[in-house]
């Protein structure tokens, strides 16, 4: 604890909120998640965030996918299944939503004018949390009146660059640290700032700071990998706050893991994947 609405995450803190599974758990207890991902050029993103989605224990997963990553995704994630767009080289409409405990949408999203088109759909027809990231926020930022209605609980993981299309320019960090609440508040979710210690802003005005993670996660990939466990956490009950202080905490201290290794230099995204498994087993 820092001050009274400023908390330092530490493994203590996690391993309150992480629930062991009972006996008679099935996969319907684990929810159903949604990843919508990928676009010509940037399967690998639905692939990365897809792989990372089912080691962080989600009990199904489906990702809506262009034509042109079907056989991609098919083949290099077979616990999952695929539900493919109309469209081959991106995305232009949406599955039945009915069945999904949660949704992730946003890498290698592109923002084709058809896509922008379907992701407002997506706003206005999948009232639960969701996990935006990436060219969802992008999108967001260009088209505004999106903002008003991204649904409430929802977390938002943008990367300086993102957060600042959201928000405009910051003048220091105490600014930028008002601003990520103030959009916490008026978006009635959590804002997951990304870096070297990201910062997790909550609609209630209480903000975390992540201890885990290294520079070797410095690499392209990494943010989508985030983005899978939060949305795998969202879909096996966690709330919205804790599923975003543990999930951006297990993927520092797996990307931690990761680097003993094999070191911070070599460091790729699926290894942060790989090395996801321990890092629940040292978090529990
Ligand atoms: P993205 O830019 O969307 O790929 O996300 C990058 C991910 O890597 C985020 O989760 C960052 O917090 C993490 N990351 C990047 N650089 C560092 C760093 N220097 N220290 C710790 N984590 C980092
Ligand atoms: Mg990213």
């Amino acid at each position: 604890e820092i001050s009274s609405s400023h908390f330092y995450l530490t493994s203590k803190y996690i391993r309150r909120i992480l629930k062991p599974r009972s006996k008679f758990d099935h996969k319907g207890t684990y929810g159903h998640a949604l990843l919508i991902a990928g676009s010509y050029g940037k399967i690998g993103a639905a692939v990365l965030s897809g792989r990372a989605l089912l080691h962080a224990g989600v009990g199904l997963l489906t990702l809506h996918i262009p034509q042109c990553g079907y056989s991609i995704v098919q083949t290099s994630l077979i616990e999952a299944m695929v539900d493919v767009d109309a469209h081959e080289h991106f995305l232009t409409t949406l599955p039945s939503l009915d069945k999904y405990t949660t949704v992730g949408v946003g890498p290698g999203l592109g923002q084709d004018a058809l896509t922008i088109k379907a992701f407002g759909k997506l706003l206005e027809d999948f009232r639960k949390p969701m996990v935006i990231d990436a060219d969802g926020l992008n999108i967001l930022s260009a088209n505004r009146e999106l903002l008003r209605t991204v649904s409430p609980g929802s977390i938002l993981t943008p990367h300086p660059k993102e957060f600042e299309r959201l928000v405009g320019k910051w003048s220091d960090d105490f600014d930028r640290l008002e601003k990520q609440k103030a959009l916490a508040k008026q978006l009635k979710s959590v804002v997951v700032l990304k870096g070297a210690y990201t910062s997790i802003a909550s609609p209630d005005g209480m903000v975390y700071f992540n201890s885990t993670g290294n520079p070797g996660m410095a690499t392209g990939g990494t943010g989508d990998v985030l983005t899978g466990i939060l949305t795998g956490l969202l879909a096996q009950g966690y709330s919205s706050v804790d599923a975003a202080v543990t999930g951006v905490y297990l993927h520092g201290l797996a990307g931690d893991l990761a680097a003993r290794e094999k070191g911070m230099i070599s460091l790729i995204a699926s290894d942060v994947i790989d090395f996801l498994p321990a890092a629940f087993k040292k978090a529990m």
